[in-house]
């Protein structure tokens, strides 16, 4: 990765959405050793706009062809290159001069242009968790085809890489994310089921976009960071756990097998670990301020409730099957939340939707991101089919 003080070029994919923007933050903060050559969002063009004039990239993409003709209309005085839809975004990812690419795409719409980035040999640096569950395997293959370096931005897998940067896996007794229990995590099983949207985008830590804080509102966020870290570490499902740790303090435990734990504490805030995907192996100073032990006061740890959390528990079940499963679990789980964000279905309708379809779904063999993005497509119908006969 070059020294610690050469400049790097950067692309952000999903550069409007919450880690996106926080990424920016980050990039403007540390301008003398960073900058943006390429950007990719979805429909917000007026915040791109605004990205274009103070990042100045060389590439942008959109994902609508007319909102991609609006941006044009709008930066006529900019050399800027525009592009739309899934090659747009696949462009912007495989741009000849990026050094690091954040992908931050949410859902599995972020497959495509992350495959694009990993098959580009450079630094990839993963928030679109979605994409490492449904085609791990296809990922890490692209990777050491590649030589591309895929370094974690989700907050867990960044505390356990760190934890494990000087370590032998054989050596590893088990990786633990924690949890913050989410929004729901002191009511009972039964006064959970009917929480409105509102209730269930007011998490009480992670100031998030909506589809993460729904699936922390189930805990499917965890399931979901569990497949990821099973795909990253290159572990068994035996040496993976979750733990409820409601002040988000320490984001992973690596127990090693003489009995210590490591541990990474940090601030509650995603520019940490976006930033260290970018100044990896190096470390720069941070704009947050030091995390104060004694103003947090005390650190709380839980077992986390299966039965409460019904989708954590499939998750378990999933680290255990073949690709088809999670590719099911997290598309079933993907339209389910965007049905219960349009207020079409109930909160606990999303669990029970989710169980019913993946375990519904046939075993199969998946070998390509065409596979892939089929059975994903065919999960979602049959989500939406299941809401239709319900309501
Ligand atoms: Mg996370």
């Amino acid at each position: 990765m070059g020294s610690r003080d050469s400049m790097k070029n950067i692309a952000v994919l999903g550069s409007t959405g919450s880690i996106g923007r926080s990424t920016l933050e980050i990039i403007s903060h540390l301008k003398d050793s960073f900058q943006v050559v390429g950007l990719s969002a979805g429909r917000n063009k007026e915040l791109l706009y605004k990205q274009i004039n103070y990042f100045e990239p060389e590439i942008v993409s959109l994902s609508h062809e007319k909102d991609a003709d609006e941006l044009k209309k709008m930066t006529f005085s900019h050399k800027v290159k525009i592009r739309y839809g899934q090659e747009g975004a696949e462009e912007v990812a495989g741009y000849s001069k990026n050094d690091i690419i954040i992908s931050a795409i949410t859902g599995i719409k972020g497959l495509r242009p992350t495959i694009a980035a990993v098959r580009s040999g450079k630094r990839v640096g993963l928030a679109n968790k979605e994409s490492m569950v449904a085609a791990g395997a296809l990922i890490n293959k692209e990777a050491s085809k590649s030589g591309a370096e895929i370094i974690p931005v989700d907050s867990e897998h960044s505390g356990v890489f760190q934890c494990l940067h000087k370590e032998n896996l054989q050596d590893v007794n088990k990786v633990i994310l924690t949890a913050s229990g989410g929004p729901f995590f002191h009511l009972d099983q039964r006064d959970i089921k009917n929480q409105s949207v509102e209730d269930a985008l007011n998490h009480p830590r992670w100031s998030m976009g909506k589809k993460i804080s729904i699936d922390s509102a189930t805990m499917m966020n965890k399931g979901l960071e569990l497949i990821e870290a099973k795909w990253l570490f290159n572990l068994p499902p035996e040496k993976l756990d979750a733990l409820i740790h409601p002040q988000s303090i320490v984001h992973s435990l690596v127990e090693m097998r003489d009995g210590s734990v490591l541990a990474q504490l940090s601030l509650t805030d995603m520019k940490i670990p976006i930033q260290f995907a970018l100044t990896y192996p190096y470390r720069k100073e941070s704009a947050l301020p030091s995390l104060n032990l004694s103003e947090v006061g005390s650190l709380d740890f839980y077992e986390a409730d299966l039965n409460k959390f019904p989708l954590l528990r499939l998750a378990f079940k999933a680290l255990r099957k073949e690709q088809y499963f999670s590719i099911a679990f997290n598309a079933s789980n993907e339209s389910a939340v965007n049905a219960f964000l349009k207020r079409e279905i109930h909160f606990s309708d999303i669990w029970e939707l989710v169980i019913e379809v993946t375990e519904e779904t046939n075993k199969m063999e998946v070998k390509t991101v065409e596979d892939i993005l089929n059975l994903d497509q065919e999960t979602r119908e049959k989500i939406r089919d299941k809401i239709r006969r319900r309501y």
